[in-house]
């Protein structure tokens, strides 16, 4: 197994001075060298092979010794220092102090094909940045965490990636509920892979503690690397950096709003400096299409982090960001002007996103009222999102029933369309249809741009559960099944129907499908 390893982070940037393992503040640090934990029995439960291939892999590498052993932390590629990085954070609203890679170890960093993957394991075991806890993962969390970073990548949404999901041999205690009842479960390694894990955390880390040197040295390594564009250290520079980590954040954020994503714990420890998906915990997808809904039942009093308020989360979280970086510029103007601008931004690509869903190309004034009306009359009965607008894409233009057919099929409960929803819907249908007389595109082509963005295939709460209940069996075949399924999420796959379907009344309140916690 040939890796072009190319380390810059644990080269460049200040280490911890002590390699001892144990839990301990670190100071000074942007990293802690730490090996993985040896499993006691790992066996490779699935690879993503198109993963494998991005970091100069090919098939005969995968069914090697080395990748098992690389890949589980059993032994280290040659010549390769793993860490664990330091990072603070605010936990659901509170500052939370230092946290840091607890359980994730960095393994190296790869280059290919003019691009830099940074691999590291989680669930790889204890660093001196675990605290409480155990520095495992199980492999019902583990198996979500796999599944879905795969399948958002799929569906264009930006994510860090997995390459491979290993069982560890070992044995997990968890209290998944946090109610008293631990048990032991499977204990599982993912390979998560990204350009970088750096975090907004990372750098309040540094903020916090007035260490405005490692503060910089931080800010302008993750410049040079992944926003080089914008030229050497200056002001300057570092006010665009908050710039550009504002805009992919909000890229990012629209398109959880796009598929119905929540994530779940938006602690801006959990947030990427590059706007990617990170840390698939308690996360869900929407099924009915409720702005209050949140999966994590850590949160279910506040609802923080509830689908219609992750916007203002990503805002609230750039301003911890800037927070962070004012020290480097000393103005507050530019920081308030950008944080300003995520919110008319927000606006205008909410708007624009919502109108590519509903199939329009042309913009028109009424389009904010259409699109309100819309979610108005989606929330007044329990409605599938996913399945309501990838079968809006079959309506017919001058033919506004055939619009009630359409949420027919997407209704949880066909009773619920009384006669005043019924009315409702009705007249949104008329205006849907008025406005598709102002566009130029005819119903087969309006039906291939809709279904390019309304997916019709996502890891529903209740899939992703089916498949561990059968991994925790030992049974993987339904895992591949949705792997597979996963990867084509906007293509019709007529063998797969089964899968377009709404959640299945068993799953409504079942944990693990609407009920989840950051018990991993
Ligand atoms: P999360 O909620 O998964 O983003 O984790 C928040 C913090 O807790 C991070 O610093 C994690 O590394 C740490 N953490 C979560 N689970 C564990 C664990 N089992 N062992 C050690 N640290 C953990
Ligand atoms: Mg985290």
């Amino acid at each position: 197994m040939r890796l072009n390893i190319s380390d810059t982070f644990s080269c460049e940037l200040p280490a911890d001075s002590s390699t001892e393992n144990t839990r301990r503040k670190v100071f000074e640090a942007t990293h802690s060298f730490v090996e993985p934990k040896v499993p006691s029995n790992p066996k490779i439960i699935h690879v993503s092979t198109d993963m494998a291939k991005a970091i100069g892999l090919d098939e005969d590498d995968l069914s090697s010794n080395a990748f098992l052993d690389v890949f589980s932390g059993s032994k280290l590629q040659p010549k390769t220092r793993p860490f664990a990085m330091a990072y603070a954070g605010h936990q659901f609203g509170n500052w939370a102090g230092q946290l840091g890679d607890g359980r994730a170890i960095n393994l190296f960093e790869v280059e290919h094909n003019h691009k830099r993957w940074a691999v590291q394991l989680k669930g790889a075991g204890e660093t001196p940045y675990s605290r409480q806890g155990d520095g495992l993962a199980v492999l019902r969390s583990s198996i979500r965490e796999y599944l879905c970073s795969e399948a958002m990548y799929y569906l264009g949404v930006p994510t860090t990636r997995a390459l491979s999901l290993m069982l560890s041999g070992d044995e997990v205690l968890r209290d998944m509920l946090y109610n008293g009842n631990a048990n032991y479960e499977k204990g599982a390694i993912v390979c998560r892979v990204a350009p970088t894990f750096v975090r907004f955390g990372n750098f309040e880390l540094f903020a916090a503690r007035k260490d405005y040197k490692n503060l910089k040295r931080l800010v302008d390594y993750s410049i040079k690397y992944f926003y080089p564009q914008l030229g050497e250290p200056s002001k300057q520079s570092y006010i665009q950096f908050f710039r550009s980590v504002s805009e992919n954040t909000l890229r990012m954020i629209i398109h959880w709003q796009r598929v119905g994503f929540v994530h779940g714990v938006m602690n801006t420890d959990n947030m990427s400096i590059l706007g990617l998906t990170i840390d698939y915990g308690p996360y869900g997808w929407l099924e009915g299409y409720d702005f209050g809904w949140t999966p994590n039942t850590t949160d279910q009093h506040n609802k923080r982090y509830r689908y219609g308020n992750q916007p203002n989360i990503g805002l609230w979280n750039l301003l911890q960001l800037a927070n962070a970086l004012y020290p480097l510029v000393e103005e507050a103007e530019p920081f308030e002007s950008i944080l300003n601008d995520y919110q008319l931004n927000f606006e205008q690509q909410h708007l624009e996103m919502m109108r590519s869903k509903l199939g329009l190309v042309n913009q028109n004034q009424n389009d904010q009222a259409l699109i309100e009306s819309l979610e108005h009359c989606l929330t007044r009965a329990e409605t599938d999102m996913t399945i309501f607008f990838r079968v809006l894409s079959n309506f017919k233009k001058g033919n506004a029933l055939s619009g009630i057919e359409i949420l027919r099929e997407a209704l949880y409960n066909p009773d619920d369309l009384n006669e005043e929803i019924l009315d409702l819907w009705e007249e949104w249908y008329k205006s849907y249809d008025e406005r598709l007389q102002l566009e130029p595109l005819d119903d087969v082509q309006r039906k291939v741009k809709m279904d390019s963005v309304n997916p019709k295939y996502v890891l529903r709460n209740f899939m992703a559960q089916l498949v561990i209940d059968d991994a925790n069996k030992g049974d993987y075949n339904l895992l591949g099944e949705l792997f597979s399924l996963l990867k084509a999420p906007y293509d019709e796959q007529p063998n797969m129907e089964k899968w377009f379907v709404k959640r299945p009344e068993w799953a409504r309140h079942k944990v693990g499908c609407s009920m989840l916690s950051c018990s991993s």
